[in-house]
């Protein structure tokens, strides 16, 4: 079948995992059952972002009788540089990336894979319909997106996360690109190629509790807009431009007012609360130029993304965990 076309055998999952010990069994289950449809080589690099838990060991138990790899990160990097850690060190002609916590359906997969063959080179899964999510969160997604496409002429698209398959020409490209503060999606966005989506419902989350507290998120959301738009930087030049024709047109009104004979003693409280919004307007300007010369400043240490711990496993074989404690652990 298609299996022949040069270029197009075989397939990495790549899969960051941080504390997931609770769903790593279900995981390596759906993984096992979708692996059977699949007409390439199949391989799975997991990588493990500092946990702390036994996923870590779990993952090596299954490892035995899977083409499993586990690379272990030296503490915990967060999820955007996980990924990156797994597509660097992913070999497959095509790389599929996806959560542990199975919200991402292993059997999307499969409809990437046909849209990969028909031609395309990163296929992103589209949510239509979010379970388990909260108003709260999905307003404040939906808000979030319409704000970041109006802000950037690259074309994120909306309800897409960082469930997407890419072929291996994009991989290298990525894999490229040296920037410190990676918003993976908009990177994907950025590169181009021909992309296309499949729809797919978001699911509950299979076990455990989310790994993303509400600042990991704004820091990630803060990243796609500096990452991908200087538009922040420009409102300066706007909220200056605005008081200054304000100001202007206040100089017109007095001095008519004095051409008039009027007496113009001026109000303290109007003078307060403008100079008030001067010095706000000031310390917020001042404050989005920090953020990208933050950006800058990150980028000049030229630190590595990631460091991996070669040893960690053996340490971890020493510390002796025992099956049963870890079966405990997952309910
Ligand atoms: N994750 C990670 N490092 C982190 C946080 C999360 O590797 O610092 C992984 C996590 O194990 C999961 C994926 O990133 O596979 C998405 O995290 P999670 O499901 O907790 O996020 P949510 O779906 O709640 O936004
Ligand atoms: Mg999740």
């Amino acid at each position: 079948m298609t299996s022949e076309r040069p270029g197009k055998n075989s397939i990495s999952f790549v899969i960051p995992v941080y504390n997931e010990e609770a769903v790593i069994p279900q995981l390596v289950a759906r993984l096992d059952a979708i692996f059977e449809h699949i007409d390439a080589d199949t391989n799975v690099v997991f990588v493990n972002d500092g946990s702390t838990d036994r996923t870590s060991q779990l993952i090596t138990k299954n490892a035995a009788s899977r083409p499993y790899h586990l690379i272990n990160l030296s503490r915990n990097f967060g999820h955007q540089i996980a990924i990156t850690a797994g597509v660097a060190q992913a070999r497959g002609d095509a790389i599929i990336i996806m959560d542990a916590d199975l919200q991402d359906p292993p059997e999307v997969a499969l409809d990437m894979i046909t849209k990969w063959r028909e031609g395309y080179d990163v296929v992103s899964a589209k949510r239509v319909r979010r379970k388990g999510e909260g108003l709260f969160k999905r307003f404040t997604a939906s808000l979030y997106y319409r704000i970041l496409s109006k802000m950037t002429p690259i074309d994120i698209p909306r309800d897409v996360g960082d469930f997407r398959l890419i072929d291996r020409k994009v991989a290298d490209v990525l894999n490229a690109m040296p920037e410190q503060d990676r918003y993976f999606r908009g990177m994907v966005s950025w590169v181009g190629f021909r992309q296309t989506q499949v729809m797919f419902e978001r699911q509950e989350r299979a076990a455990g509790t989310t790994k993303y507290p509400m600042a990991a998120m704004l820091r990630l959301a803060a990243n796609g807009i500096l990452g991908f738009s200087d538009v922040p930087l420009r409102m300066a030049l706007w909220f200056g431009l605005t008081v200054a024709l304000g100001s202007f047109a206040a100089a017109i009104f007095v001095f008519v007012g004095w051409l008039l004979g009027g007496s113009m003693v001026s109000g303290w409280a109007s003078t307060m609360l403008f100079l008030s919004f001067l010095s706000g307007v000031q310390l917020l300007t001042l404050g989005i130029v920090g953020l990208y010369v933050g950006r800058i400043y990150n980028e000049a240490k030229g630190r590595p993304l990631y460091l991996i711990d070669p040893d960690q496993d053996r340490d971890m074989e020493a510390s002796g965990v025992n099956d049963e404690q870890v079966a405990k652990h997952q309910h």
